[in-house]
């Protein structure tokens, strides 16, 4: 891990040790009714708040609206992970410096929680387009093979780590969180695991949605004109997909001939809509829309959500309702 978090680390603990010995230095308090836990990314933030209730305050340390990829913990992030009670994060590939702090974690009541626990990770795919492309020219190939992509050290994933885009991995993780919970608070196992039973059963009805909507659809392939993140849930219910990006962290926009290729394909296939992602201005997908005369649309996929949706409640499952929605219209 690189110098600059060995630092913020540092500072942080000289702030852990200091909140000890002298009063109101840097001391975080927490509401010792409840649970303190903290989340890293938005869908085990959802997850965790619907299996906990009332009994647990969640603290989402990437900030609403915030671009994950480059987020990198503060000396305060530290310090709220060091006092929680349990600390949930994606894995070793979606956070890459997790593994660092954890270390420096001076807390034996603490509970780190790795989400991606049981689940089977894939390798990144970011040669995948060459395969669907088969029908279009082979000059096309030279291009895309062209180079490694070395990606901002925030979000770089030899494993492909946005596996809550798939329900039945979201279940997965549900039970991951469940279990921390049943372990820290033993005392109300029973609440606990009726909710999460509860809403595992609205994920499986989140998956017969996507099931519904793939089973009608002939050509099952979609085009992504941002970066894509949806690898887990295309697996999932069969769904091909053509991105204009390399990868979700992709720091360089698509070149002017990748956008053309996309173009032709949309036309030859008469693809209705191109998809994009949240939090950025969509302006590749927009533009490709504009020149084909096909709509864009939003698939969200969840890494984090604006202020907004944040604001006012916003949950996993109606972020996914609204994708259903989108890809109804874009899956003929
Ligand atoms: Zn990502």
């Amino acid at each position: 891990m690189n110098g600059k978090l060995k630092r913020v680390i540092a500072l942080a603990a000289i702030f852990i040790v200091g909140a000890s010995t002298l009063t109101g230095c840097a001391k975080i308090e927490y509401n010792n009714d409840k649970l303190t836990i903290i989340t890293t990314l938005f869908p085990q933030y959802d997850f965790v708040k619907q299996i906990g209730g009332d009994k647990v305050e969640v603290i989402l340390i990437t900030k609403p609206g915030v671009e994950t990829h480059a987020y990198e913990p503060t000396p305060t992030d530290i310090i709220k992970i060091n006092n929680a009670d349990l600390f949930i994060y994606t894995g070793e590939y979606m956070e890459p410096w997790a593994q660092t702090v954890i270390d420096s974690v001076d807390n034996d009541k603490l509970y780190i929680l790795d989400a991606s626990d049981n689940i089977e990770l894939f390798l990144n795919d970011d040669d995948h387009e060459n395969e669907e492309d088969e029908n279009e020219e082979e000059e096309n190939e030279e291009e895309e093979n062209e180079e490694e992509h070395s990606i901002g050290d925030g979000h770089n994933h030899e494993f492909d780590p946005h596996i809550w885009t798939d329900p039945i991995n979201a279940k997965t993780m549900v039970d991951n969180i469940l279990g921390a919970l049943n372990e820290i608070d033993s005392e109300n196992a029973e609440f606990y695991t009726t909710n999460a039973n509860s809403y595992k059963a609205q994920l499986d009805e989140l998956d017969n949605t996507f099931k519904a909507i793939m089973e009608k659809s002939e050509g099952k392939k979609i085009v992504f004109g941002g970066r894509f993140a949806f690898a887990y849930f295309a697996k999932r219910y069969d769904l091909e997909y053509v991105g204009a990006y390399d990868s979700c962290a992709a720091d360089e926009d698509p070149s002017v001939k990748r956008i053309s290729e996309i173009i032709s394909l949309i036309g030859n296939e008469n693809i209705p809509v191109i998809y994009y992602e949240e939090l950025v201005e969509p302006k590749v997908a927009k533009s490709i829309a504009e020149e084909t005369g096909i709509k864009a649309l939003l698939l969200h996929s969840g890494h984090n959500v604006s202020k907004s949706d944040f604001d006012s409640g916003i949950t996993y499952i109606e972020i996914m309702q609204q994708n259903a929605e989108n890809l109804r219209e874009g899956l003929k």
